[in-house]
């Protein structure tokens, strides 16, 4: 007999009206893939809150087991990488969007989507990081090549309380960088000076319709929100300064003027997660493993059962989750 286990399944109706269950699979209803993978830890993305609320297309195929990224140990394999026993991350590659996710204890997935888990990461330290975090590594990275050093100035981080937020701001303080937290939540201000912010600014000095240039205010941005906000932050960047954009959490629109780059020659830098190259995955998770301050990554990051993945999904975009949330597996 087959063994069975629980799956969080999005369906749509003729209406194309989506509904959300917690059902029971087997590996048999599982997508090709030349990998299974024991799951035993996920956790909740902004992009998972999306594709659960439905909030957004992010899910594509009907009906799908959402979850863009797991860490895990392989139980089948013929892919050439890969053994039975090897511990795995997987984050995006349309996992969760057009592929069976993470949101269920196996998961079957094309080889070449896997990365190692670092060494001395469990699946749970992984998954506090996740896809939010990695994205934050990828962002520190692309400033870094900028040639953004803390000696060029602060660096803002928009939606700072959030997945991505929370992690971009521990790694730039890691580094030596001056950072300035914005976010809509003064509450959370002595959590984001635990992490290492320098100086809280509120959210909404940001997020409501600037001009085309400001004050030069920092030479650096990591921005998970979009719209107004990312304008903004690129109309305050000073001289030769970066932007690294990977969010939307305002907005999908960026009602920006070109002042910034063409006066200023500050540079927009687009980061996607979900298709980037293998060698810069490696990177940045040998970096995340190395770098991240384990206390930091405990103090960022709640564990939810299971069962509870649903309400999460709601919450984040919401707004109501601070840091990283971890899914324990059943
Ligand atoms: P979270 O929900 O954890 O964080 C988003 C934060 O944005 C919130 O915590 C809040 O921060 C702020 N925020 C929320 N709503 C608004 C609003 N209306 N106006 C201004 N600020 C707002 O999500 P994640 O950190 O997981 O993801 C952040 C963004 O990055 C998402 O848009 C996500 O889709 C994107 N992303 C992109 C990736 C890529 O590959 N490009 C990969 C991963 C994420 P605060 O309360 O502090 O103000």
């Amino acid at each position: 007999m087959t063994d069975r286990f629980q799956a969080v399944l999005i369906s749509r109706d003729e209406d194309k009206n989506q509904s959300v269950d917690m059902v029971e699979l087997t590996e048999d209803d599982l997508m090709e893939g030349d990998v299974t993978v024991a799951v035993e830890a996920t956790t909740v993305n902004y992009k998972d809150g999306l594709a659960i609320t439905g909030k957004a297309p992010v899910v594509r195929r009907f009906p799908l087991v959402p979850g863009i990224d797991f860490a895990g140990t392989v139980t089948r394999s013929s892919h050439p990488d890969w053994k039975e026993g090897d511990h795995v991350i997987l984050n995006g590659w349309g996992v969760g969007e057009t592929h069976f996710g993470a949101y269920a204890a196996r998961a079957r997935v094309r080889g070449e989507w896997l990365v190692p888990l670092p060494e001395g990461m469990s699946a749970r330290d992984a998954m506090a990081v996740g896809t939010a975090g990695y994205t934050a590594m990828l962002c520190v990275m692309a400033l870094e090549r900028h040639g953004i050093t803390p000696a060029r100035g602060p660096v803002v981080v928009t939606g700072a309380a959030g997945g991505v937020g929370s992690v971009a701001i521990a790694l730039l303080a890691g580094l030596g960088h001056h950072v300035i937290a914005s976010t809509g939540r003064p509450a959370e201000a002595d959590y984001l000076k635990d992490l290492g912010a320098a100086e809280i600014i509120a959210r909404d000095e940001l997020s409501n319709p600037g001009k085309p240039l400001g004050k030069e205010r920092w030479a650096g941005g990591i921005d998970a929100v979009g719209s107004h906000t990312l304008a903004n932050v690129l109309s305050m960047t000073s001289y030769g300064g970066a932007v690294a954009a990977c969010g939307l959490a305002q907005g999908m629109d960026l009602p920006a003027s070109v002042a910034p780059f063409i006066l200023r020659g500050v540079s927009l830098l687009g980061i996607d997660s979900v298709m980037a190259p293998k060698e810069l995955r490696l990177e940045a998770w040998r970096r995340i493993a190395t770098e991240l301050d384990h206390a930091k990554l405990a103090a960022l990051s709640t564990l939810v059962p299971f069962k509870g993945v649903i309400a999460a999904a709601t919450d984040i975009v919401e707004g109501r989750i601070r840091g990283r949330v971890v899914v324990e597996m059943p």
